[in-house]
């Protein structure tokens, strides 16, 4: 079974080098009756966040991200879709196509207790349920509603909008009747956000020098909702540009993951006459509305009313690449690994 691991715990910008493809034989219980279910992986989500597993942190800090450190050497738990292959649990069977926490590798061991949920192979493409139908779509879907409650004709504003989650949330935020604007690092991707996914209006962070006065360009009238992907300099613009009782969605803060040193003080004088509410939040807290999620993005999908926008590399050797392009700014969309079947 091969998997990818980390050599060493990563400090900085994640680099190719830094990862490693190794072969170990897939372990399975000796025990009669373990309910092990045996999943082919078939496409692996790569996702920003398993940097902040991959750090070195001093035992003074006490973050969330330190308590689920990834070793060198131990395999990298990553949602993704695949195949059941052998079950010894009643309520999977061979041939079903499941989504739940899988890993960097070719097979993995699902074991009792860990989240396993069957899914419809027909009606979407399988790569769905690990991007605009998984838990990318789920983030967009409850840091929009269930923390931004947006009201029809508000002004939006949204980071790394042509990324998995991003691109998900302008269009969310058009089918509310919202006015979207979002920022990306490429004229290819602010092209992709105006013309074919529906933004009102988007622009390339990376031209603009001063970033307060970017957002006071693009919302004359000022911001009341900021989903932010990014944290750091962008963070603290879109902050000053907000209106009284926006709501800030804290869904990423990639810029400080690799870069603690990007980090930035807000006003909080501004957060607090302004009566601005911050928000962190984590995707996997909000099940309540996973149901209205697919239903609702199923449909926009069935109407055309949404577009999947998907970066979909081939083989597990080049998770390295995918995981190590998403600090680059090389994907365009959510990123995923598809393992050949
Ligand atoms: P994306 O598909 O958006 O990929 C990451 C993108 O971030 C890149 O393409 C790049 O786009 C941008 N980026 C990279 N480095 C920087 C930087 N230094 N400054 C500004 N932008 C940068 O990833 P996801 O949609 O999967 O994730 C988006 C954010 O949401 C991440 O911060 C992630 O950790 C977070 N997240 C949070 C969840 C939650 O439950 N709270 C769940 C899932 C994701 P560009 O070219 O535009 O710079």
């Amino acid at each position: 079974n091969k998997h990818i691991i980390i050599k060493h715990a990563i400090d900085g910008l994640p680099n190719e080098s830094d990862f490693e493809l190794r072969s170990a034989p897939l372990v399975l219980s000796a025990a009669q009756g373990s309910k092990e279910v045996v999943v082919k992986n078939l496409f692996l989500s790569i996702d920003p966040y398993q940097l902040n597993r991959m750090k070195t942190y001093s035992s003074t800090q006490k973050t969330s991200a330190a308590a689920t450190r990834i070793q060198p050497g131990q395999r990298i738990d990553a949602f993704g879709v695949g195949k059941v292959v052998v079950s010894g649990n009643q309520e999977f069977e061979r041939d079903d196509v499941v989504v739940g926490l899988l890993a960097w590798e070719e097979y993995t061991v699902v074991r009792p207790g860990t989240t396993l949920t069957k899914v419809d192979p027909h009606e979407f493409p399988l790569s769905y349920h690990a991007s605009i139908l998984g838990t990318s779509g789920l983030t967009a879907y409850a840091g929009f509603y269930d923390i931004c409650k947006p009201k029809k004709g508000e002004t939006v504003f949204v980071s790394a909008a042509s990324g998995s989650v991003g691109s998900l949330v302008g269009q969310y935020a058009k089918l509310s009747g919202c006015y979207v604007v979002g920022c990306a690092g490429s004229k290819t991707k602010v092209d992709l956000l105006k013309e074919k996914l529906g933004f009102d209006d988007a622009f390339n962070y990376k031209e603009e020098p001063d970033l307060k006065s970017a957002l006071r360009r693009y919302f004359p009238e000022g911001i009341d909702i900021y989903f932010d992907n990014v944290g750091s300099a962008m963070l603290e613009a879109a902050v000053a540009n907000m209106n009284l009782f926006g709501r800030v969605a804290v869904c990423g803060a990639i810029s400080e993951y690799a870069d603690a040193g990007k980090r930035v003080a807000l006003d909080m004088v501004d957060v607090i006459y302004k009566r601005i509410t911050l928000r962190g939040f984590l995707a996997l807290d909000h099940l309540h509305v996973y149901a209205g999620f697919i239903s609702s993005t199923s449909d926009h999908l069935r109407h055309d009313r949404m577009r999947a926008v998907e970066d979909i590399s081939t083989g597990l050797e080049s998770v390295p690449s995918a995981f190590a392009g998403l600090f680059r700014g090389d994907n365009v969309g959510k990123t995923l690994v598809q393992l050949n079947e």
